[in-house]
């Protein structure tokens, strides 16, 4: 889970990519990074551990001084977590290339083993980013360009198209040269591009989410297509071109229902409108199975499930309530490492309104359920307030495979309804009754905000991976990913 923002401008851009990382804040919590490129070509940068406003002080803003420049927030999702796997990242050859992205590569081992063994290349982390860099690095080289043109550098993307399987949108300044960007061939992750007339040539963005554009005075232009490269030379002109033979697009599906901005539009759908759509087909599926339902009120799990949570209500004809108080400032529980710190956050996250649940039949809302640790505590407090009966939604179908597209998720083990069904689903977390999306009411309420999108990658829920994976990565994954695992990891780490 990342966001990544470039620049192209006439003037220092360091302000407004600040201002953008704070506003994809949500993609990535753990870590945050800027790199500006000056006129003389010096690289200006500053990366650390922290929230966005933590990471960049006045101290460090003074010194970025420079007109085109690219910002990352991160959370990890594959290596691990540290100052050291912190983007952008890094290669002084050639050119000096630093690079952000967002997603997750799923044959990172065997690309490491080649660049190490046939390329002479140096990985100093196991981040799979470093890979996509080294990788790009030296597909660049290979063309022994002193001054590469946009044609030598899409020919460096091509061939990194052939060599990576996974998810990837990367940003990359290419010291000297210009911005870079560029979208894997399925389009898992979403990239889009915006423009603003400078005083003498158009200034360019190049962000995760549109959301941002428009506070920056920019106007969007498009979303960049799977395969797609878009180069912003030195000058300040656009070059692009489709970089895969293979290009097809195939957006991943929790970017609208979780992880993005709901003021975002991805691949042209509205992620607010998406929402929505998801709230009408929950409403006539909870209609269809149960027409003599005895809902008094429906009560969302702040945040990301509102807008789905109030168009349920609309057309349940049921009033619609908030019962819980959100405390900003306390983190997403799930960036909390370990379960038993996940289930005391619940509370200390949401706070509970008693009288919007004494001697009622409430319908709980959530987007999604992962672990099942937000639903089970959640239902717990509605008793506790006094509901009469909980019934529990969620906007997404059952969450049952790993994801490996760079969305966190946890081990599939550890995935509440990885081996139930719902029914013990509801059990273990207490509902009287729990209903989920299904996967072709969610695939149609995204889909009607863009029909000409076939296919969204739904891994998560179906357990078909559109990417090869690499020797053993389903399972390296999953063990690295356990809770056990990670505990065991930090001691033996602790011990030295
Ligand atoms: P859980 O308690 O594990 O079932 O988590 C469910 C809650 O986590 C839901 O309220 C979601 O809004 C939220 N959520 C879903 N996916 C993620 C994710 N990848 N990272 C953080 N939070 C998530």
């Amino acid at each position: 889970m990342c966001g990544i923002v470039g620049i192209s401008a006439e003037t220092n851009v360091a302000a407004e990519i600040y201002d953008a990382l704070l506003m994809l804040q949500h993609r990535g919590q753990d870590a945050a990074g800027m790199v500006v490129c000056d006129e003389n070509d010096k690289l200006n940068s500053r990366k650390s551990m922290g929230y966005v406003r933590d990471v960049f002080q006045q101290r460090h803003m003074d010194k970025l001084i420079g007109n085109i420049g690219i910002g990352h927030v991160r959370y990890p999702t594959a290596g691990g977590a540290g100052k050291e796997f912190a983007q952008p990242m890094y290669v002084n050859s050639p050119y000096g290339i630093t690079l952000a992205h967002n997603g997750n590569l799923t044959n990172s081992k065997q690309l490491s083993n080649e660049l190490f063994r046939a390329e002479m290349r140096h990985l100093n982390t196991d981040s799979d980013s470093e890979v996509l860099l080294n990788i790009f690095a030296h597909e660049l080289a290979k063309q022994r360009e002193i001054y590469p043109s946009a044609k030598h550098i899409f020919k460096a993307v091509t061939k990194t198209h052939i060599r990576c399987d996974g998810a990837y949108a990367v940003l990359a300044l290419i010291t000297g040269h210009g911005l870079l960007a560029f979208r894997d061939n399925n389009g898992i992750r979403p990239l889009s591009i915006g423009i603003r007339k400078g005083k003498t040539r158009d200034e360019y963005i190049i962000a995760s989410e549109d959301s941002l554009f428009i506070s920056q005075g920019f106007k969007k232009l498009r979303d960049i297509d799977p395969g797609e490269a878009v180069f912003i030379d030195k000058k300040g002109s656009l070059h692009s071109q489709q970089c895969s033979d293979s290009p097809q697009i195939r957006p991943c599906i929790f970017e609208y229902v979780y992880f993005s901005r709901p003021d975002s539009k991805i691949d042209e759908i509205s992620v607010y409108k998406a929402r929505m759509r998801m709230g009408s087909r929950l409403a006539a599926n909870i209609l269809k199975t149960k027409a003599d339902h005895d809902i008094d009120v429906v009560i969302p799990i702040p945040d990301s499930s509102t807008t789905a949570a109030h168009q349920l209500a609309v057309e349940l004809n049921v009033p619609y309530r908030e019962g819980f108080v959100k405390n900003r400032y306390i983190g997403r529980t799930f960036i909390m490492p370990y379960q038993e710190e996940r289930k005391k956050s619940v509370r200390r996250k949401l706070n509970i309104l008693d009288l919007e649940f004494q001697g009622k039949n409430v319908l709980l809302v959530d987007d999604s359920i992962v672990r099942g640790t937000t639903s089970k505590k959640i239902i717990e407090m509605a008793r506790e307030a006094g509901a009469k009966k909980v019934y529990f939604a969620s906007a997404a179908p059952a969450i049952k495979y790993q994801n490996l597209y760079g969305i966190d998720m946890p081990a599939t083990s550890e995935l509440i309804a990885s081996n139930r069904t719902d029914e013990e689903v509801a059990k273990e977390i207490d509902a009287d009754w729990l209903i989920y999306q299904t996967l072709d009411d969610l695939i149609n309420a995204v889909q009607e905000g863009n029909p000409s999108i076939k296919e969204f990658e739904t891994s998560i829920f179906t357990g078909e991976y559109i990417t090869p994976l690499g020797e053993n990565y389903l399972e390296e994954l999953e063990n690295s990913r356990k809770d056990e695992l990670k505990i065991q990891r930090e001691k033996s780490k602790a011990r030295g």
